[in-house]
């Protein structure tokens, strides 16, 4: 536990960090999303153009915020890992192998592009393998699952309110024409069973679920906890399976990216195209950003920036040397 001194250090630099990137105009902004109006340009965004949140959840339960962090947004993406989560603990590794691989695709989140050698998608981070996870979470019926997948999602935020929005959900629903024409493709190559638009239905409510930039940080630190909220230490995934997931975020979550980022920010992350991003420092803590301008890949494009400011400046990435590391040995302040 931090002394009360440190905190207030956190907290000084933190806002430093979130006001400085504030200013800094992000000029490689692409396009936003939202459920409701789809993908727009830059020139046609409002307010949410300011809108900008980072918070830090440390493994011992300290949480740090800064700016708009009590905005909520859509998980969309951010939610496969959850998903993805849960169908390993149901069903062990090798169970979720059968029906969906590891291997980084190369190709947008929303390619329909399989992986022919084995008949499946190529990992649970694009659209077409989270379709796979999503449909294999146990469950009696379609609400069963999604009351399952709810549950995790809370035990990870440690917030029981966690709940997918209707006018969200109704919003993407009525914009699936290629996830659904993804699933059906699927379940025309065997990769799919049962019920598509009720396996469309559930994944699309799991992209609604309203977050806070709070509450994606307190999901990566339990991340970065083993699978245990620091907040709550209540259990939301077994600890086996967040090696698992952490190692698919690595490889594969920041879209077509993610080569690029495992290079040089050199940790698990995820992001959603509402512009979230939750980077798991695995034993320290996980790090949440949430700006709705988006880079040509899907990323937000300050998260991006303030990721890969944090990795650099704490010497986080899993391959820096120990003189790297700012948290084992501060000689430099941190941030
Ligand atoms: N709901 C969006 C979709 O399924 C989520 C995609 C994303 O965040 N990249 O297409």
């Amino acid at each position: 536990m931090p002394s009360s001194e440190t905190r207030q250090r956190i907290e000084r630099r933190l806002d430093e960090l979130q006001e400085h990137s504030a200013r800094e105009e992000p000029g490689s902004v692409d396009r936003y999303y939202s459920s409701w109006r789809g993908y727009y340009p830059p020139e046609e965004a409002g307010s949410e153009r300011d809108l900008f949140a980072i918070c830090v959840a440390t493994v011992d339960g300290q949480v740090f915020e800064a700016g708009d962090s009590t905005v909520g947004f859509p998980l969309h993406s951010l939610s496969k890992v959850f998903a993805y989560g849960l169908a390993l603990a149901d069903h062990g590794r090798e169970g979720v192998l059968e029906h969906v691989g590891v291997e980084p695709s190369g190709d947008a989140f929303n390619s329909l592009r399989f992986d022919e050698r084995n008949m499946r998608p190529f990992n649970p981070m694009v659209n077409a393998g989270a379709l796979a996870t999503t449909a294999l979470v146990r469950g009696s019926d379609a609400e069963g699952q999604l009351a399952r997948i709810l549950a995790t999602m809370r035990t990870c935020a440690g917030h029981d309110g966690l709940e997918a929005d209707l006018a969200t959900y109704e919003a993407e629903v009525a914009g699936a024409d290629r996830n659904r024409g993804t699933a059906y493709l699927m379940r025309s190559l065997g990769m799919l069973h049962g019920d598509v638009e009720e396996i469309l239905g559930l994944y699309l409510r799991q992209c609604s679920v309203s977050v806070t930039c709070r509450d994606l940080a307190v999901m990566a630190g339990t991340l970065a906890h083993g699978g245990v909220n620091p907040l709550t230490v209540r259990a939301a995934l077994p600890r086996k399976h967040v090696r698992d997931v952490l190692s698919i975020m690595h490889t594969c979550g920041m879209y077509d990216y993610a080569g690029h980022w495992a290079f040089d920010i050199g940790l698990p992350a995820k992001s959603g195209v509402s512009g979230g991003i939750m980077m798991v420092i695995p034993g320290k803590m996980g790090v949440a950003v949430y700006s709705p301008g988006l880079d040509v890949y899907g990323n937000s494009v300050r998260g991006v920036q303030v990721c890969s400011e944090i990795s650099d400046r704490l010497g986080l990435h899993i391959f820096a040397s120990e003189d790297e590391d700012a948290i084992l040995t501060p000689a430099e302040p941190v941030a």
